[in-house]
């Protein structure tokens, strides 16, 4: 059986996510493990909250709540969120988790023992009024290049330079407003990035396959300028993995922590404990330790670009440098940008739509297939509503829920609520179980490669496929003259639905679910073999006709949703 180790890029806690950071990690991540499930092979799953660092303060200072509890009520929310769009981890962990900071703090300790860490003297703005160091974005000031007020200490949001808080024109403590502020000597950890530039770049040019658009990034990181440079991976804040050697005290990085970008992905293998723990599994080692058990693991990474960098780099750099048998990936799936409706998704001007908000006005599977097969895979893609309204209207009802509805309802009123009897197939349905097998090994060879879009097309095919047949056949007026022909028409059509539930699933769970419960059967073995696949459903099986799969949205709720997610969200 075959073993896929499957994360998403871990979305950050401060907020409900827009469906372009929806379509970028998550979602294709679990249409490849529901795909994979679907074949029979073994899959571990895994997503978690990202949780450290600036943002997730300050949102909790924004919220007036102490970090930790904003946090956990966050993750609840994104946890039920993604429940809500069926996706089906094994577990939804968290960076803040006790796991992971041990485990943070164990790479930590053998890094340092193996020479890749290094201690640096900094100096970093100090408030005396808050009593601590503050991280460039806590600090605010004015900007030197456009004379902004509110620029912030890493970059002018007014002019988009890329600022150091030492240039700012009057600086000041987002926390307390304070004035006062000195330049004083910090001590931080920088990770030796830059001697494993050999290593990484041999590693990367033995990843076979690799997307183009994953390596050119990396490559990028690893040559561009000066090369891959050294990093520091602490930070002066309270909220964090303290800094430790493993569960011993680090000597003068008392009250540090670590910098999310190092504990982040480390939380790929703490959610394995994690889901452990939870008592959902047994044995996380033989997912992530090659000494025991993990060298027949295909591990598939699934993330925007913007996190190529960290997962190329930083993260094999931690995993590397260890020198311990720890599981590397093996693909790593990267995403370019969805745009909206003429623009960009904008979080802090609530442009767009948010996963909650696309979960109140439609079921899943109509955000689901259309994200999916619009996935911003070879370009940037941009989501418009009159490209969404076409596609759910014509994919989804017009297609394959007309299917399904023509059939069941015509076997209904001529022959009842079971799968007719009698009559026999001719060329024609052979020739269509042959179009069938053809669209389905295509999109098993898409699948393979999580080639989302080519997938979504030979789903699509495939679908077409019945409504041909069904124009062509015409049972309806084959009935009148040979009901016996007729009889076996429907007959496979009906087992027709079935394959198309059965197949579709990963993309669309819920209307698959649906098709099989009308059907009355608990069958969704996949179709290797076609043609068997469509007689599984025998004559004398009784089912329901399904309620409206799919229904069609209107030009007018098409206006309103343009108009209502344009903008301005609180
Ligand atoms: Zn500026």
């Amino acid at each position: 059986m075959a073993r896929h180790l499957i994360t998403s890029a871990i979305p950050y806690i401060n907020g409900i996510k827009h469906l372009g950071n929806l379509v970028g990690s998550q979602l294709p991540a679990d249409l490849f493990a529901r795909y994979h499930r679907a074949r029979g092979d073994e899959v571990l799953f895994l997503c978690a909250t990202d949780e450290h660092g600036t943002p997730a303060e300050l949102a909790a200072a924004k919220a007036g709540k102490p970090v930790a509890e904003y946090c956990a009520e966050m993750h609840e929310v994104q946890a039920r969120i993604a429940d809500g769009f069926r996706l089906s981890f094994d577990h939804f962990g968290r960076s803040s988790s006790p796991q992971n900071h041990a485990l943070t703090q164990h790479f930590a300790r053998v890094l340092a023992e193996r020479g890749m860490i290094r201690e640096v003297t900094e100096t970093q703005m100090y408030s005396p009024t808050d009593g601590r160091f503050l991280p460039d974005r806590y600090i605010e000031g004015t900007c030197p290049n456009c004379g902004f007020e509110d620029a912030r200490g890493d970059q002018c949001d007014n002019c988009t330079k890329q600022l150091d808080p030492v240039e700012l024109i009057n600086p000041r403590s987002v926390i307390s407003g304070a004035t006062d502020l000195q330049m004083r000597e910090t001590k931080h950890l920088y990770l030796c990035q830059s001697t494993m530039k050999e290593q990484l770049e041999q590693w990367i040019d033995t990843r076979e396959g690799w997307p183009i658009l994953t390596t050119s990034i990396a490559k990028k990181w690893l040559n561009d300028g000066d090369g891959l440079q050294d990093r520091g991976i602490t930070r002066d804040l309270d909220w964090g993995i303290p800094v430790k050697k493993g569960d011993q005290d680090w000597p003068g990085m008392d009250g540090k922590v670590f910098y999310v970008w190092f504990d982040a992905p480390i939380e790929y293998i703490a959610c394995a404990q994690e889901w452990v723990d939870a008592g959902k599994g047994t044995d996380w080692q033989r997912w992530w330790r090659t000494d025991k058990g993990a060298s027949d693991v295909t591990y598939t990474q699934f993330m925007g670009k913007d996190n190529v960098p960290f997962h190329t780099l930083g993260f094999p750099a931690t995993i590397l440098g260890s020198g311990e048998p720890w599981k590397l990936v093996d693909y790593i799936k990267s995403f370019n940008y969805l745009n909206y409706d003429g623009g960009q998704f904008s979080t802090s001007r609530g442009r767009g739509v948010f996963m909650d908000q696309a979960l109140e006005i439609l079921p899943a599977d109509y955000w689901r297939w259309w994200l999916l097969s619009h996935a911003p895979e070879s370009s940037d893609s941009e989501f418009t509503w009159e490209n969404f309204q076409t596609s759910v209207n014509k994919d989804l009802a017009d297609v394959l829920g007309n299917f399904a509805s023509r059939v069941t309802k015509f076997c209904r009123a001529k022959f009842g609520e079971q799968v007719p009897t009698g009559g026999s197939l001719g060329p024609r349905e052979d020739q269509l179980i042959a179009d069938l097998t053809a669209r389905i090994r295509e999109y098993e060879t898409h699948m393979a490669h999580a080639e989302v879009r080519k997938s979504a097309a030979a789903l699509r095919a495939a679908w077409v496929l019945g409504n041909e047949y069904l124009q062509d056949a015409a049972p309806w007026t084959t009935f009148k003259t040979d009901p016996e022909a007729a009889a076996a028409q429907i007959r496979l059509a009906l087992n027709m639905i079935r394959l198309y539930a059965v197949i579709s699933a990963p993309f669309i769970p819920d209307a698959a679910a649906q098709l099989l419960t009308a059907l009355k059967t608990t069958d969704d073995s996949w179709p290797d073999d076609v043609a068997a696949a469509l007689q599984t459903l025998p004559a004398g099986h009784a089912f329901d006709v399904p309620d409206v799969t799919f229904r069609k949205i209107t030009d007018e709720e098409r206006t309103d949703w343009q108009t209502r997610f344009a903008g301005k969200r609180d």
